[in-house]
């Protein structure tokens, strides 16, 4: 099958988050089995032009009320086959920031800067004479594609090409004044006629939702939340109404990033046999991090997006948050790592402050993401909402027991501990509050100290679980092959 997947994010070239590790994982399994897969993405600012192939043609982009120019590169996803093409547009991708930064958290002419990619997906295939049989979208970002397709450019050459549109987080969306429509090139005829309209507003991914042949989430659980009130995001109604075309396939994780036996961004690997250099990683990461270097104390990492999502009020938020009264009513350590939400980041400083056995690097640094996965006995993940989650993932496949909230992917792969068999391979709690997360990582702490041979079991249970994308890519080929019988009634 011909595919193209189009996203703002792949990793390595650009990332915010897990919609990165699942875009380039995928391409990487689904061409294993003999796929013809292509991503497109932006040029990004910081991916540097001089590592890429450039392609000396300038191609017309329709986005916006006049056409525009674009310039393509290229490059392999590194050690892989796969190519990557980057759309060049100094106006819309020509500046620090995916999709914002500081100062302005939201591009105000995003847009605008999605329609170019989107835009300029439809332009590559043409410019290479390559017409896949499935466009997948991934997010609000690349939701305009499923638009594109069907209603301007499902003719011709797209004439048996489906759309995928894959909801990585439906917390984003892509809201933008209605002042913004002409930015996306197409007819005004659309604006209600492919579902942008939203209060007087237009939602990106709202269209996209409306127009995509079939939809995926990345775990069956959140693929039925986002089908409630309460995890719809007001996006509830409509995905009920397209409830037979919407799918959850769980992330697998990137094996040849995150294996302990060969990750060469750890000190020291191990396995399930062999435990040792996950000992030598954990007073690593204590020495790293300035805290007491002692095998005996319970380490618990958190390495996080610090945004309401991921429940960080009912941890660090000032008297509501739970992490002072564990740090001082428990012998234990933590070891964290996150960027996000100002008040966060300053009341994360100001608790380090005050607490020896609490240490935070505020950031993004790959490499200590790797470390603490490695290095810690417990890994904290409280989400308010989870699509799928990767963090947990690989906590297991590091012998790092996860603490998590019941809810999407944390609920689909987290098994609690059951204390009379010392089954399980997590700790897990169903309600956001402070107290929850207290006691949770109490109950946890407990069995660390009292129950050293559940630990074991619980931790070989996690390491053993099989969590690659091959059986993901599987299911995604399903979902394309219906795909392609809905939209194109083949
Ligand atoms: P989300 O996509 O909502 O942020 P996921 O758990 O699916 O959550 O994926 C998060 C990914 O981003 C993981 O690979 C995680 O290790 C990484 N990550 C998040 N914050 C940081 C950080 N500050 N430094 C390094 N890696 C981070």
């Amino acid at each position: 099958m011909k595919i193209l997947m189009v996203t703002s994010e792949t990793v390595p070239f650009a990332k915010t988050g897990g919609l990165a590790d699942a875009v380039s994982a995928l391409a990487i399994a689904l061409r294993k089995q003999g796929h013809d897969v292509k991503i497109v993405m932006p040029r990004f600012y910081k991916i540097d032009r001089s590592k890429l192939n450039a392609i000396d043609e300038p191609v017309a982009v329709a986005a916006g009320q006049i056409e525009t120019w674009v310039k393509f590169y290229y490059a392999n996803l590194p050690g892989t086959d796969v190519p990557v093409y980057f759309i060049d547009h100094e106006q819309a991708f020509g500046r620090d920031g995916i999709y914002g930064t500081k100062a302005e958290p939201d591009f105000h002419d995003n847009p605008y800067r999605s329609a170019v990619l989107c835009h300029g997906a439809f332009q590559l295939c043409r410019f290479l004479g390559w017409y896949p049989d499935i466009m997948h979208a991934h997010d609000w970002f690349c939701a305009l594609v499923p638009v594109l397709l069907k209603h301007v450019c499902r003719n011709g050459y797209f004439a048996h090409t489906a759309s995928v549109l894959t909801i990585h987080n439906l917390g984003y969306q892509g809201w933008y004044g209605k002042d913004s429509f002409p930015a996306l090139g197409i007819d005004w005829n659309l604006y209600h006629g492919a579902g942008f309209e939203r209060n007087g507003s237009i939602n990106l991914l709202q269209a996209g939702i409306s127009c995509a042949d079939m939809i995926t989430t990345v775990s069956p659980t959140y693929a039925k939340e986002i089908q409630t009130s309460e995890g719809g995001f007001g996006m509830d109604g409509l995905l009920r109404v397209r409830s037979d075309v919407i799918k959850g396939i769980l992330n697998g994780a990137d094996l040849r990033q995150w294996n302990p036996v060969t990750d060469k961004k750890i000190p020291f690997n191990y396995s399930s046999k062999d435990f040792s250099g996950k000992a030598k990683c954990k007073a690593e990461l204590q020495k790293k991090m300035g805290l007491e270097v002692n095998p005996d104390i319970p380490l618990i990492g958190i390495v996080t997006r610090l945004v309401d999502q991921k429940g960080i009020a009912e941890v660090f938020a000032p008297t509501y948050g739970s992490i002072y009264n564990i740090c001082t009513s428990m012998n234990v350590q933590f070891a964290i790592l996150g960027s996000g939400e100002t008040w966060c980041e300053n009341e994360i400083r100001t608790l380090q402050s005050k607490l020896p056995n609490m240490r935070a690097f505020i950031g993004y640094d790959d490499a200590l993401s790797h470390l603490i996965e490695a290095g810690s006995d417990f890994f904290l993940m409280p989400s308010k909402y989870e699509p799928c989650g990767l963090n947990q993932i690989y906590s297991m496949l590091y012998g790092t027991l996860p603490i998590v909230r019941k809810t999407g992917g944390l609920a689909d792969t987290v098994e609690n501990y059951n204390q009379e068999t010392g089954e399980g391979t997590g700790f897990v709690f169903e309600n956001l509050t402070p107290s929850a997360v207290y006691n949770t990582v109490g109950w946890a702490v407990w069995t660390y100290y009292n129950k050293k041979d559940h630990l074991r079991k619980m931790q070989l249970a996690g390491m053993n679980k099989t969590f690659g994308w091959d059986e993901a890519a599987d299911k995604y080929l399903e979902v394309y092959k219906e795909a392609l019988a809905r939209g194109c009634n083949l």
